[in-house]
């Protein structure tokens, strides 16, 4: 298998969260002047890499028992990598062709032919964090989420310290989320593309169930979707239903999140309000119980039954 790490330059940083960052090889190929302040960033899984660059917006991703994609070939090629290698590299990796990835790529294909696609954005002057960045690293330790999600911060001397959450959609960047650490409003700030559902990257093959939530906090938290308001519209319906495992929906414990709950009813999925004092989302109990206790909760307290999901509505209503 290509060790990719051979082929990065020599110069370069890899933070806690499993980022390796160097200067891109992209940005003059792309319109923009050389990169020198290290803004490529790689990170390796147990399948494949993946490539964003956070100067000229270039990503590129390969996963084993795939083609190498168009993108991800002139990447290797800007790289330096010579073209019998990428050649050897793409004939490896079909030797690695499984069931897995062929359903996978068929998912693609039929997701692009049932319109659920999204464009590529920018996120302007974004850089990943790095061990500097103390009081946005806190800040994400503090709310249980995993830290080796590509969170990044923005250049702009604006003088209000935010968190940027890209929002990915195969691996891509097609939005973001941005949290300010103040106090003050508003809060957050979006970038979404119609019928976008957040947390989809997030999803492991092997899992049977996929876990909505209204919020980007509440699904880092838990490896779960977010559909970023208290209502899920037809466009992300068809985006949730393509990933073909059972949904259980698990609104914030308020009125607002009630709204979620009879949508689900009616979309025939199951509902998850688990009893959880003091916390009103799961974001909450995952800070309150931690991860697999929240989980377990969540599977434990899930329903189909539209009465006794009605008597726990009125009874969150209550509280
Ligand atoms: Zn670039």
């Amino acid at each position: 298998m290509l060790d990719i790490l051979a082929y990065l330059p020599a110069k370069r940083k890899t933070s806690s969260s499993g980022w390796v960052s160097f200067n891109a090889p992209c940005c003059p190929h792309n319109g923009e002047n050389q990169d020198r302040r290290s803004r490529g960033g790689l990170k390796l899984s147990d399948e494949g890499w993946s490539f964003h660059c956070f100067n000229c917006g270039y990503t590129a991703s390969f996963i084993l028992g795939r083609n190498l994609s168009y993108k991800a070939r002139k990447l290797l090629s800007w790289l330096n990598v010579p073209q019998e290698e990428i050649e050897r590299i793409n004939l490896e990796s079909l030797k690695h062709k499984s069931i897995a990835g062929l359903l996978s790529e068929r998912q693609q294909v039929s997701n692009e032919l049932q319109g659920i696609r999204f464009e590529e954005r920018e996120i302007a002057m974004g850089e990943l964090l790095s061990e500097e960045n103390t009081l946005e690293l806190d800040y994400l330790r503090a709310r249980c989420v995993p830290m080796d999600y590509p969170y990044m911060r923005q250049l702009l001397p604006t003088g209000r310290d935010s968190i940027i959450i890209p929002f990915t959609y195969n691996h891509s960047i097609v939005g973001h989320c941005r949290r300010y650490l103040d106090n003050r409003t508003p809060k957050y700030i979006n970038d979404i593309q119609p019928g976008y559902v957040f947390g989809t990257d997030l999803q492991n093959d092997a899992w049977n169930y996929v876990l909505v939530m209204e919020g980007v906090f509440d699904a880092l938290s838990i490896s779960g979707l977010a559909v970023l308001h208290a209502e899920i519209n037809d466009a992300q319906v068809r985006l949730i239903r393509s990933l073909g495992r059972e949904v259980v929906v698990v609104p914030d414990q308020d009125a607002a999140g009630m709204k979620l709950v009879d949508r689900a009813v009616e979309l025939g999925w199951s509902v998850s309000m688990p009893e959880w004092p003091g916390c009103k989302d799961v974001n909450d109990a995952v800070i309150k119980y931690g991860r697999l206790a929240t989980l377990i909760t969540i599977l434990d307290s899930r329903d189909r039954s539209k009465i006794k999901i009605e008597l726990r509505k009125k009874q969150i209503l209550k509280q």
